[in-house]
C-alpha cells in the first residue's frame, strides 16, 4: 500500500538516494509532485536539422544507419550511429560500447538526449542518453507515444524519462487519500480534483489538460500557505496585549517640539498608523518599508517615545554591533536632554536610554541591565545581545526590528517571554518588498511605506565601470576619490572580501555571503577586480593612487570597540577614505561622505548595492556611486549593475531582483541549499491566485480555526509549519 508518506526507497530503492540528494525529495507525496518542467510535442520535437551546437537537446528520431569499427589512431572501438527524422540528419557517436549495436538496431526509434557537439561539420551527440520507443524489453511506456511529453527536472544520473517512468508507476499505484482542499473552495473557484489534476499534470493529452491541472496545483500552493499564515493570525489575535498611547504633555511632545525639521507627509502619515496599532488590544504586527534615508527611525522612535509615554518600555533591535551603536549616538543625540533623566542636563519629563551589546564590559553590562530592569531606561537598543535570558525588562511594549534579516520566531518568542504581554512589533526595512511578496513571506505583517525623501537631499549618480572594456576608467576612479577628499569630502571604498586568502567572502559579521554570480567575472585578475579584499586594498591604495590620504579599514574581524572607534573618527572626519565591507551596508550614516566606489560590484546583490548606496549623498551634497567590475558585457552580473545605475527606485529594483532570482532564493529555500515548496506558484505573476488564496483561506480559517472539519488540509498545513523549508514564514 502506497501513500504520499510512503518514503521513496521503498518504491525505487537505490534511485531513491539520487533524488533525495538532488531535488531533497523523500516521500512518495515528494516525487508525485514533481512537475514537469515543460512538454515536447510529438509534432513539434526539435527537427534536427535546427539543433544549435552546443545545446542540451531531447530529440526523437529513428535509427537510419550503424556503424561499428575500431578507431584509426588508438586502440578501442567507436559505434556511430547515424538517426534522422525526415528533416534531417544527427550522429550519436559512442567509444567502447559496441555492445550497444545489438540495442541501436535500424528501423528503431527513439528519444536521444544529450548536448550537441561538432566533429568535423557534422553535429552529433557523444554518449547520448537515450530511450528506445519501441522496444519491448525496455518496458518503454506506451504512453509516452500518444499526447505530449512530460520533460522532467532531470539530473545526468536520473535523467527525465526514467523519472517520468518512475512517476508514472506511482500515479497507478498511489492512495492519495482525502483532498485537503474544502469541496466548497475547489467548486467555487472551477478546479480539479486533485486526482485528474496530477494524471493531467504528468500524462496529458492536450494542452487544455495541462493547463487545468496547473491552475488547480498553482493554487493549492498558495491555499496551504495562506491557510498556515490565517491560523497564526488567529492565534496572535487570541492573546490580547496592553494598549500603549502616547499622553498628553509627555515626552513625545516634548520630542516633537525640539525636533530640529519637519516630518514628512509620509512621515506623520505612517507615524498615525503606528499610534492607532499601539492604541489597540492586537499586538502591532507591521512592517516599515521605506528608501535608505527616508527617515524610518525617526518614525520609529516616536512610536517608542509613545510606549515610553504610556509608562511601557521599547527595546531596538539592530542587526551589528556597529549599528546598534550608531543608533545609540543618533537617537542619543536626537533626544538631547529628554533622554538624560538623572543627569544634571535631563530634562524632567526625560527617560534613559540603554544600550546592551555582546562585547560589553562587565560593569557596563550590570549598569545597563539594572536600568533595563528596573524601568529606569525606557528605551533600550541593542543587537541580539538583547535576547539573552540574563536581560529582564519591567514592562516591554514594543519592539522595533531594524534590517529584519534573522529575526525569526525564535528570536521574537524570546522577547515575547521577556514581557507580560505580547509586545507591539514594528519591523523597518529600506529593502521594498512586491506587495505579493508581503502577503506570502510576509503574510501576518501590515505594510506602511515611506514614500519620499526628507527635502533637500541631492540625487545619487551611479556608473558602472567596466575595468575590461574601459581600464582607463580605474584610473579616474581614484581621481575622482582624490577629488571628492581634497573638497572636503569622505570616500568608502567597498570590497566583497575581508582578505585575499579567504575561500569565502564575508558580511557584515564575517559571515560567508553568496559567492560570484558569475565565474567569469571571479576568474579575472585584473586591477582592481577580482582581487577586491579589504586587507590588500586598503594598503594597494595607501602606497598608489590614494598615497597620502588618511585611510583606514573597517569589517566585521575587527574587535567590536575597534570597529566603533574607526567609525568615530570616520564620522568626525578624521578618515578620508574607508575600506570596508558590507558592515557598512546598512543604517551607517555620515552625512560628509559623498561617494561610495564598490569594487568586484558583481559579487553584491541588488538590494545590497543599493542598500550601500544609500550610505552616500545623504547630506546637501550630491551622492556618487562607482560600481567597479570585470564582468562582461552581455553578462546576467552586469545586467544586474545596469540596472542598480539606471535607476534609484527601490520598488523597480526590488522587482527586477526578484526577477533576477528563482523564487526558491527569494523564500530562503536557497540558504538551506534545498528546495521551496512551491513548484507552480510564482510570486510575481500570480497575484491574484495568492488574493484569492487568501481570502479563501481568511473566510475558512474564521470559521474553523482549528481546522476541526478539514484534517486533510490540517495535516497539510501543520506538515507545512513545521518543515524548515518553510522558515520563510518565519521571515518576520
Ligand atoms: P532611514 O533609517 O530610513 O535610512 P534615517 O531615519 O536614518 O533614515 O534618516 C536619515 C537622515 O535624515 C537622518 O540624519 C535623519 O535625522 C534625517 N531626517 C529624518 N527625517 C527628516 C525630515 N523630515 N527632514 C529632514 N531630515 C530628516
Ligand atoms: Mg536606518
Amino acid at each position: 500500500m502506497v501513500d504520499q508518506s510512503t518514503p521513496l526507497r521503498k518504491l525505487l530503492g537505490s534511485s531513491a538516494a539520487t533524488l533525495e540528494k538532488a531535488f531533497g525529495y523523500a516521500t512518495c507525496g515528494d516525487l508525485l509532485h514533481h512537475y514537469p518542467r515543460r512538454y515536447a510535442e510529438r509534432a513539434v520535437l526539435t527537427p534536427l536539422a535546427e539543433l544549435a551546437e552546443d545545446e542540451y537537446v531531447t530529440v526523437m528520431a529513428e535509427i537510419a544507419k550503424v556503424d561499428s569499427r575500431p578507431m584509426r589512431n588508438r586502440r578501442g572501438s567507436l559505434l556511430e550511429v547515424w538517426v534522422t527524422d525526415g528533416s534531417g540528419r544527427l550522429k550519436l557517436t559512442f567509444f567502447n560500447q559496441a555492445w550497444r549495436a545489438k540495442q541501436l538496431r535500424p528501423g528503431m526509434r527513439g528519444l536521444f538526449a544529450g548536448r550537441v557537439s561538432s566533429f568535423r561539420g557534422v553535429r552529433q551527440l557523444t554518449h547520448p542518453d537515450y530511450q528506445l520507443l519501441d522496444d519491448d524489453t525496455d518496458g518503454a511506456d506506451p504512453r509516452l507515444l500518444s499526447g505530449l511529453i512530460p520533460v522532467y527536472p532531470a539530473t545526468t544520473k536520473l535523467p527525465s524519462w526514467n523519472l517520468a517512468k518512475a512517476i508514472q508507476t506511482l500515479l497507478d499505484t498511489i492512495d492519495l487519500g482525502p483532498d485537503a482542499l474544502p469541496e466548497p473552495v475547489r467548486a467555487a473557484r472551477d478546479l480539479l480534483p486533485l486526482e485528474r489534476a496530477l494524471h493531467f499534470v504528468h500524462r496529458p493529452d492536450e494542452w487544455s489538460q495541462v493547463t487545468a491541472a496547473h491552475k488547480r496545483l498553482r493554487f493549492d500552493e498558495a491555499f496551504v500557505m495562506q491557510v498556515e499564515l490565517a491560523r497564526r493570525r488567529v492565534l496572535a489575535a487570541l492573546e490580547p496585549t496592553t494598549p500603549r498611547a502616547a499622553r498628553p504633555g509627555g515626552l513625545l511632545e516634548a520630542f516633537d517640539a525640539q525636533l530640529p525639521f519637519t516630518l514628512t507627509d509620509g512621515q506623520q502619515q505612517v507615524s498615525a498608523e503606528v499610534f492607532a496599532d499601539l492604541g489597540r488590544e492586537v499586538p502591532m504586527q507591521r512592517l516599515l518599508q521605506g528608501e535608505v534615508g527616508s527617515g524610518k527611525t525617526v518614525v520609529a522612535l516616536r512610536a517608542m517615545l509613545a510606549v515610553v509615554d504610556s509608562g511601557g518600555q521599547a527595546a531596538l533591535l539592530a542587526p551589528t554591533e556597529v549599528l546598534a551603536q550608531q543608533h545609540a549616538r543618533s537617537i542619543d543625540a536626537l533626544l538631547g536632554p529628554l533622554g538624560r533623566q538623572g543627569q544634571l542636563d535631563g530634562a524632567e519629563t526625560a527617560t534613559r536610554l540603554a544600550l546592551i551589546t555582546g562585547s560589553m564590559g562587565a560593569a557596563a553590562r550590570r549598569q545597563a541591565l539594572l536600568d533595563v530592569g528596573v524601568g529606569d531606561a525606557g528605551i533600550v537598543i541593542g543587537t541580539h545581545a538583547l535576547l539573552e535570558r540574563t536581560v529582564q525588562f519591567f514592562d516591554l511594549g514594543l519592539v522595533v526590528v531594524d534590517e529584519q534579516h534573522r529575526f525569526g520566531v525564535e528570536q521574537r518568542s524570546a522577547l515575547r517571554d521577556k514581557a507580560s504581554t505580547p509586545p507591539h512589533v514594528l519591523v523597518m526595512t529600506a529593502t521594498p518588498i512586491p506587495r505579493t511578496v508581503a502577503m506570502t513571506v510576509y503574510g501576518d505583517l501590515e505594510t506602511s511605506t515611506l514614500r519620499e525623501l526628507p527635502g533637500g537631499r541631492k540625487p545619487i549618480a551611479t556608473t558602472v565601470v567596466p575595468v575590461r572594456d574601459q581600464p582607463a576608467w580605474v584610473d579616474r576612479v581614484w581621481e575622482r576619490a582624490r577629488e571628492e577628499v581634497s573638497s572636503g569630502r569622505q570616500v568608502y571604498v567597498v570590497c566583497p572580501r575581508i582578505s585575499g586568502d579567504d575561500d569565502t567572502l564575508a558580511d557584515a559579521d564575517g559571515e560567508p555571503v553568496a559567492p560570484a554570480a558569475d565565474d567569469e567575472a571571479s576568474a579575472a585578475r585584473e586591477s582592481w577586480a577580482g582581487v577586491a579584499a579589504v586587507n590588500d586594498v586598503a594598503p594597494m591604495l595607501a602606497d598608489g593612487p590614494l598615497v597620502g590620504l588618511r585611510i583606514d579599514m573597517l569589517h566585521g574581524r575587527l574587535p567590536a570597540d575597534a570597529k566603533d572607534d574607526v567609525m568615530r573618527r570616520f564620522a568626525a572626519g578624521e578618515i578620508d577614505v574607508l575600506v570596508a565591507t558590507t558592515v557598512i551596508e546598512v543604517g551607517v550614516d555620515v552625512a560628509n561622505a559623498t561617494t561610495m566606489i564598490v569594487l568586484d560590484a558583481d559579487r553584491f546583490g541588488i538590494s545590497q548595492l543599493h542598500q550601500l548606496r544609500g550610505r552616500v549623498g545623504r547630506g546637501s551634497h550630491g551622492g556618487l556611486c562607482l560600481l567597479v567590475t570585470a564582468s562582461s558585457a552581455d553578462s546576467a552580473a552586469r545586467e544586474r549593475l545596469d540596472g542598480v545605475a539606471s535607476t534609484l527606485d527601490g520598488f523597480a529594483l526590488a522587482r527586477l531582483d526578484l526577477e533576477q532570482r528563482r523564487e526558491g532564493d527569494v523564500l530562503g529555500a536557497s540558504q538551506s541549499g534545498r528546495r521551496s515548496h512551491l513548484r507552480l506558484l510564482r510570486l510575481l505573476r500570480d497575484e491574484d491566485v495568492i488574493a484569492d488564496a487568501r481570502a479563501d483561506a481568511q473566510a475558512l480559517v474564521d470559521a474553523d480555526p482549528a481546522l476541526e472539519s478539514h484534517p486533510a488540509l490540517r495535516a497539510a498545513a501543520d506538515a507545512l509549519g513545521a518543515d524548515d523549508r518553510a522558515d520563510y514564514l518565519e521571515k518576520t
